[in-house]
């Protein structure tokens, strides 16, 4: 039933998480939505938009759409439609520019050699340091491949973008990269891998366009949650910042951004070029490899790791997690409050985790509605003033 004063559902944060939900809570449950960010702008980090000379870029890093999930990409296609791509890096590393993630054709460039499959296979097995538990991102990777090419690729990348050593980082950290003796020069193998063809901030839009829903920028939500009635909330910002830290701040990682246009078509022969080893930054990406896009010009960007800013990455070690679970449990025990994405509940998610996530709390919001419809002819919950926590 609808609230005729106040919105059933306050949906802080506009980024995937939030557009999910709030898409769902009104077109799939009637519900009136007020969605609230306090950026300029709706789509989180997936934000893209053209900037000066006419390219589109990413405002916060290069994001490239890949999922194993028919659900989420089904869902995804009602609101845009896609560009096939499929992403490619290389690494700058011994003078050479070679494929990222290591493949066949990564070794026998490095070492001068001219392996096959099966005797790359052989050759890394030599190189392979096996470890009994495979606990850290080093123990990933050397357990796979040595230290020479841990060293190479994943030691000083590791450093600069997470500030400590890949020894002190979860496995799957690094497991994120697979290893290749074969020859695909894939960043991702998942089943679909595409752009949305007209940009992530046209999809979300799209989403959002709804007349039940209803849309606040440049808004933190502690500045309005005791001004407007509403009944349950959504909260996708980080989540021990929603306690006041109370338990301490949790440890995220930040970056910043160099955006560049050049005059010339072409910057650099691959979508993203990392550099492990060379440079305060960790890799540079030219959008127009991502979004098909022609133009004269072309942008770029560089990224530079840091440790305060906004908080871009949770930091997967057992200590985080163990101060994350209060939180979680805190999460949990606070009624009418749904934590949903990647920094309300800590986890190093891709966008299409974080979609599968929205997705499946909305259903469990809509069966507890239908449920207690079942019990009170209507929906039980009234509109409340948030208290400030
Ligand atoms: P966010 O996008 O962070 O949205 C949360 C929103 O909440 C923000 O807009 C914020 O302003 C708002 N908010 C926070 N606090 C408040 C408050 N108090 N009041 C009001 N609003 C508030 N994923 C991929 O699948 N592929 C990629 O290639 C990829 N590349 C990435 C590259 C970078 C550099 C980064 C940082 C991430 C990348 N990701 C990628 C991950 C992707 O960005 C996330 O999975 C996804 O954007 C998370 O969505 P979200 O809604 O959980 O969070
Ligand atoms: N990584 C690395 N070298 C590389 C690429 C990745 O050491 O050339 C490690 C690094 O720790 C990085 C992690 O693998 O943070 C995951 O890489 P991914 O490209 O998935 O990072 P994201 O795109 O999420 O920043």
């Amino acid at each position: 039933m609808k609230k005729r004063n106040g919105f059933d559902y306050l949906v802080v944060g506009a980024g995937f998480a939030g557009c999910v939900i709030a898409e769902r809570l009104a077109r799939g449950s009637g519900k009136r939505v007020l969605v609230v960010d306090k950026r300029a702008h709706i789509g989180g980090n997936a934000y893209d938009h053209y900037d000066d000379a006419g390219v589109l870029v990413h405002r916060y890093g290069p994001h490239i759409f890949h999922t194993n999930s028919r659900e989420v990409f089904e869902y995804l296609s009602q609101f845009t439609a896609w560009r096939n791509y499929e992403h490619r890096v290389l690494a700058s590393v011994d003078g050479q520019l070679v494929p990222m993630p290591i493949n066949l054709d990564t070794i026998n460039m490095l070492y001068g050699m001219k392996l096959s499959s099966r005797e790359a296979e052989a050759f890394l097995e030599s190189l392979a340091e096996p470890r009994e538990t495979i606990r850290t991102s080093e123990d990933a990777v050397v357990s796979k491949i040595g230290k020479d090419l841990y060293a190479k690729f994943f030691r000083g990348y590791t450093r600069k973008q997470w500030g400590i050593d890949p020894s002190e980082l979860d496995a799957s950290v690094a497991a994120r990269v697979p290893i290749r003796t074969n020859r695909d020069d894939r960043y991702f193998t998942d089943s679909y891998q595409s752009m949305p063809r007209h940009g992530f901030t046209r999809m979300f839009e799209k989403m959002l366009d709804h007349e039940n829903i209803q849309v606040l920028l440049q808004t933190d939500y502690r500045d309005i949650a005791d001004l407007i009635p509403f009944g349950e909330m959504i909260y996708t910002g980080p989540v021990d910042e929603f306690f006041d830290c109370r338990f301490g701040k949790l440890p995220y990682r930040s970056l910043e951004f160099l955006h560049q246009t050049h005059d010339t078509e072409r910057f650099q022969p691959a979508a993203v070029i990392n550099y492990p080893n060379e440079h305060p930054f960790t890799r540079v990406t030219e959008f127009k490899y991502l979004t098909g896009q022609t133009h004269s010009k072309t942008s770029i960007v560089y990224e530079f790791p840091q440790a305060t800013g906004d908080p871009y990455y949770p930091i997967p070690r057992p200590e985080n997690a163990a101060l994350y679970s209060q939180y979680q449990a805190l999460a949990k025990a606070t009624p009418g409050v749904h934590f949903v994405g990647r920094l309300a509940t800590y986890r190093y998610y891709n966008m299409d985790q974080v979609v599968a996530q929205a997705l499946t709390t909305y259903k469990h919001l809509a069966q507890a509605d239908k449920a207690s419809v079942g019990m009170n002819g209507i929906n039980g919950r009234s509109p409340t003033v948030m208290p400030t926590v």
